[in-house]
């Protein structure tokens, strides 16, 4: 492929390449679809910078899940908007475009509300951007959030090897889009669109290029990622569990991950596998993040879950049975309509049974357009923030003596980059702890073996306790 490189000219006349800023919120699919859209746009030139106020184009990659989410994307832009014309008045351009799912919910509204933006792209166009980012640096202002028949997979640039070991040791990669679940809080099957797989050998492929720059571990994402069923070589669809006994054989990779998970696909049949893979595939790492949102089979029914509280816990008790040292994190959402004093205990107590590793835990918001949102029994505010403290608080009590069971035990961790003291690595444990150690910056890459000797709020301390485990990652980051 020909690639050109643009520069700016400044007023003074200097030439210099055009920068390109993208901010995440949200979810780990739009740190994932950030980073792809910083390679679609690497062909024209765009060097990624950590500073909004010297871009040539910031990009807001935004979520819709919670009005709070929303709010604070609109608060980002008029922060963004200062730099814009504090730019403009230095006669340099900026372009801001808002990408992800406030951009496929409220399109033209956007552009209506605060003219600063230049560009709304909904997040299945994000192949398009190096077109629509030069017509808008002509001035026209663009709205581009049609599902297109075109696959963005197949149309977006691939990261360059510098881009990924710039990125790390640590990887997601997209098996699976959208939703077609329809829970009635939720906006994403209406953001995201129909639940797409995609095919085995395109993941495979995705993996090698990543494992070739040094990526060691994988995670798979996806709304519902267990509801994989992307076709195989040979045609056939493909269960999440064979894909990742897949992709456990491409040479360096050495963890496997997946979220988020479905409890109702954890039970339906086509998880067996993915169930047995946890017993015996070494590179699985024994944490899954399954969300729950109430212990209350009247809720769950409301929710629109297709799951009981019954079948939450069989699930649990499955995968444990595959895996006896698995750790489980969820999500909980307090105060959806009609939740009584009840169906709120029969959550604490769903908590206490399971005993989480970690779990996220939010307030119900009400978002326009769900079902949800037109039911009558709101629950008050006040309400649901005194269950959101109740449960975080059963929660948090779990997530410390979790990390405190380790202290005096040897994990494996995959150490991924240096730390803020001098001499310090900062690596991940197989249940994503942060653990700090003192070792040498060789070892970035590999997996080692550290004694925990001390447990932080959320961070595990550690020694080195011998090299490393596996001789073939012993060179990696050397
Ligand atoms: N697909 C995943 C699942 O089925 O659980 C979750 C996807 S969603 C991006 C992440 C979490 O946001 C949900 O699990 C839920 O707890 C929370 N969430 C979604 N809509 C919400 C709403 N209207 N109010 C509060 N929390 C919400
Ligand atoms: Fe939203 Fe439910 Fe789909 Fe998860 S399964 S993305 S919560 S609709």
């Amino acid at each position: 492929m020909t690639s050109y490189t643009y520069y700016v000219i400044d007023r003074d006349g200097m030439n210099r390449p055009r920068k390109v800023h993208v901010k995440s919120f949200g979810c780990q699919m739009n740190v994932y679809d950030s980073h792809r859209m910083a390679d679609t746009l690497a062909p024209d030139g765009y060097v990624e910078t950590a500073h909004p106020a010297e871009a040539d184009l910031v990009i807001l990659n935004t979520c819709h899940i919670r009005e709070k989410a929303v709010d604070k994307v609109y608060s980002e832009i008029g922060r963004i908007r200062e730099m814009k014309d504090a730019a403009e008045a230095e006669g340099r351009r900026m372009v801001i475009a808002v990408a992800g799912c406030v951009a496929q919910a409220e399109g033209q509204e956007i552009i209506r509300r605060t003219d600063s933006v230049d560009l709304v792209v909904g997040s299945q166009n994000y192949h398009r951007l190096p077109g629509l980012v030069a017509r808008a640096r002509d001035g026209e202002k663009i709205v581009d959030t049609e599902f297109p028949l075109e696959d963005k997979f197949d149309a977006l640039a691939q990261p360059s090897p510098q881009a990924i070991a710039k990125r790390g040791v640590s990887s997601f990669v997209t098996v699976q889009e959208g939703c077609d679940k329809f829970c009635t809080f939720c906006v994403v099957p209406y953001t995201r669109g129909a639940e797409v797989s995609r095919p085995v050998v395109k993941i495979v492929a995705d993996v090698e290029r990543l494992a070739a720059s040094g990526v060691r571990e994988i995670s798979l994402i996806g709304q519902n990622v267990n509801a994989y069923h992307g076709l195989g070589p040979d045609g056939a669809p493909q269960t999440l569990g064979q894909l990742l006994r897949r992709l456990s054989d491409v040479p360096g990779i050495a963890r496997l991950r997946y979220m988020t998970s479905h409890p109702r696909d954890m039970l339906n049949g086509m998880c067996d596998d993915l169930i047995a893979a946890h017993g015996d595939l070494p590179a699985l790492m024994p944490y899954v993040h399954l969300p729950v949102q109430s212990g209350s089979d009247r809720i769950l029914a409301a929710m629109n879950r297709k799951h009981t509280r019954k079948e939450y816990l069989e699930a649990i008790a499955r995968l444990r049975a595959a895996r006896p040292d698995l750790a489980f994190t969820s999500d909980f959402i307090v105060g959806f309509p009609g939740e009584t004093e009840e169906d709120f205990r029969g959550t604490l107590a769903l908590a206490e049974e399971v005993n989480f590793a970690m779990a996220y835990t939010f307030m119900y918001s009400t978002r326009p357009g769900t079902p949800a949102a037109a039911l009558e029994d709101q629950v008050p505010e006040t309400e649901k923030s005194e269950r959101l403290q109740r449960l975080q608080a059963v929660i948090t009590r779990q997530w410390r003596a979790f990390n405190a069971s380790f202290v005096g035990q040897t994990m494996d961790i995959l150490v991924e980059k240096p730390g803020k003291l001098a001499g310090q690595l900062v690596g991940r444990s197989p249940y994503l702890q942060s653990v700090h150690l003192m070792a040498q910056p060789a070892l970035i890459g590999s997996i080692v073996k550290v004694a925990i000797t001390d447990v932080g709020t959320n961070t595990l301390f550690g020694a080195l306790a011998e090299t490393t485990r596996a001789p073939a990652l012993a060179t990696v980051g050397a």
